[in-house]
């Protein structure tokens, strides 16, 4: 098959699946086992603006809407303070927590470090939202 690709599919941007111009309201974490509950389907809602920053690791909520599938993407630093790469997409909330310790601790350990499913630029990724610091979803 011969492939026709299109000049603008070399330019980098944001080809991420998700959703465009949604940006998160990052909290770091270094507390695997808190995080696992809190993204699995014991946890607790999550608005659409919720990420979280694990080591060199962005999850942002990719779900739809606050009673979605609990959808997340895994995003991880092209370089330090770098833009991210999207390297895989889990659904969180088709697991219990003893699953998503499991993801996650896959997650620290690199293994999905190869994927690439696009770039996402490092400033939709900020910090907390709160009353000062509010977007439409949390708003
Ligand atoms: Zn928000």
């Amino acid at each position: 098959m011969t492939s026709h690709t299109p000049m603008y599919s070399t330019r980098p941007m944001n080809t991420a699946p998700f959703h465009k111009g949604r940006s998160w309201g990052a909290i770091r974490t270094h507390d695997l086992k808190q995080l696992a509950l809190d993204l699995s389907s014991e946890g607790v809602t999550h608005t659409t603006c919720s990420a979280y920053l694990l080591g060199k690791y962005a999850i942002v909520n990719d779900a739809t809407s606050e009673d979605g599938a609990g959808e997340w993407a895994v995003l991880m630093e092209t370089q330090p303070g770098g833009d991210y790469r999207q390297i895989e997409s889990v659904t969180f909330g088709w697991m219990n927590a003893a699953e998503a310790y499991r993801c996650l601790d896959r997650i620290l350990a690199g293994e999905w470090n190869s994927g690439d499913l696009g770039i996402v630029s490092a400033d939709r990724v900020g910090s907390p939202h709160n009353e000062a610091n509010q977007c439409p979803a949390c708003a």
